[in-house]
């Protein structure tokens, strides 16, 4: 089946002056086919959407996700991380069934798909319901069962992980793709972690791990063993393998060095988790001095409250802004490339610009309404004024999985009904 979508406005993310007016895109097969001006394509199409008010734009990637947590979103709010972690999340995470975990992740696919993300990495529990949800949704996902070693002494679990990524490989028309996720060199000792890059390499998955979220974690790895979160993946051979570091607040210039050196892959940032729990501001401008890729992620809503990509952006742009005391250093074009391009590349994954042969990833915002009217700068528009909630229209992998603001693979109200009342039983509220 072929397809086409004609807009008033199209963000190709090709380069900063890439703005097509009253353009169209064709895709066939989960692939865009042509994109450009409207008589450019003319061969016959199975069905056309007419939306002059949209701006098409790539689809979002999270970067780093536990989309299970929208069952604890809200969860003793305001607390320091690691009593926060320690005390409020893991207690509740002890009680957690597979189908808590399915309704969970299946609730943070329809607010992602609502506020234009496509696909996510994630790291949870009970990793074939993440998956199922995920299948069903129509969304792509990097997918790794968050491992803690210290509950992981006999290596069943990292096992399972391995068995796991046999089973999911490709599966979803190659919308999954399993990685590893040992949780954070504080809960996995520097054995663990050669055990998991010994298995990364020899299964060729990607890792997904925190690394240097906060200064307490730091402290705590310089008094346990004398080294520095990145130290300790680059001394186990993680770096040999393709990572995604949630996080990376706190880098000295040795680690930035190490990250320059030997990571293949990149940072994702989180910028409103990091904010929420106290955790810093990532230094963006020493990891692009270092030749780093730096992506972007929300990090569970049990830290962040919500998933929506569009506010990760604007604090990504607003925070560096803070931070450098320079108000062109960092722009809405770098906070929009992060949320798309960059993190594609980060996770490995051709999507995050528009262009014949790229994957059919991508949005449509209402470019109608008052708050992002007039449209002089279409980009900082998005950036800046645009939430989540403006996303009409999601095709993913080719399937229009939203349209017209309504979800088209699965019902969500079901989703919101199960997760409601799963929530209320799992922190005692009945
Ligand atoms: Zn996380």
């Amino acid at each position: 089946m072929r397809y086409r979508l004609e807009a008033g406005t199209i963000i190709t993310l090709q380069n900063p002056d890439a703005i097509i007016r009253n353009g169209q895109i064709t895709w066939d097969q989960g692939h865009i086919v042509s994109i450009g001006a409207e008589e450019s394509d003319l061969e016959p199409v199975d069905q056309v959407w007419r939306i002059p008010d949209g701006i098409v734009m790539p689809g979002l990637y999270n970067g780093h996700n536990h989309a299970a947590m929208t069952l604890m979103r809200g969860l003793a709010d305001n607390s320091p991380f690691f009593e926060w972690l320690e005390q409020h999340i893991w207690p509740v995470e002890a009680r957690l069934t597979a189908d808590d975990i399915y309704w969970g992740t299946l609730l943070a696919t329809a607010e992602m798909i609502r506020s234009g993300t496509v696909g996510f990495a994630d790291m949870y529990f009970e990793v074939d319901s993440v998956a199922e949800a995920v299948s069903l949704s129509g969304m792509r996902g990097w997918l790794s069962r968050g491992l803690v070693g210290d509950q992981d002494v006999d290596g069943k679990k990292l096992a399972d992980s391995v068995a796991f990524a046999s089973r999911w490989r490709g599966k979803a028309d190659g919308r999954i793709v399993p990685m590893l996720g040992p949780h954070a060199p504080y809960t996995c000792s520097p054995q663990y972690l050669s055990q998991v890059a010994e298995a990364a390499r020899q299964e060729g998955l990607g890792v997904h791990i925190h690394l240097a979220e906060s200064q307490d974690e730091i402290d705590t790895l310089q008094q346990r063993y004398g080294r520095s979160p990145i130290a300790m993946a680059l001394d186990a051979g993680l770096f040999d393998s393709r990572v995604l570091i949630a996080h990376g607040v706190h880098l000295s210039p040795d680690d930035l060095a190490i990250l320059k050196m030997h990571l293949n892959g990149g940072i994702i940032s989180c910028p409103v988790s990091n904010a929420k729990l106290g955790n810093g501001i990532l230094a963006y401008q020493d990891l692009a001095d270092y030749g780093v890729q730096v992506g972007l992620g929300t990090d569970g809503a049990a830290s962040t409250n919500t998933l929506d990509m569009f506010q990760e952006m604007k604090t990504m742009a607003w925070f560096q802004k803070v931070r450098n005391r320079e108000p062109h250093r960092f722009t809405a074009w770098d906070a929009l490339s992060m949320a798309t391009l960059d993190t594609a590349q980060i996770l490995g994954f051709e999507g995050g610009t528009l262009a014949p042969g790229r994957p059919a990833d991508f949005i449509v915002v209402d470019g109608s309404e008052n708050h992002l009217t007039p449209e002089l700068d279409v980009v900082a528009n998005l950036v800046y004024a645009a939430t989540g909630a403006d996303v009409r229209y999601s095709v993913i992998a080719g399937q229009v999985v939203m349209a017209e603001g309504i979800i088209t693979t699965f019902d969500e109200a079901e989703a919101r009904q199960q997760v409601r009342t799963r929530a209320a039983q799992l922190v005692g509220i009945h």
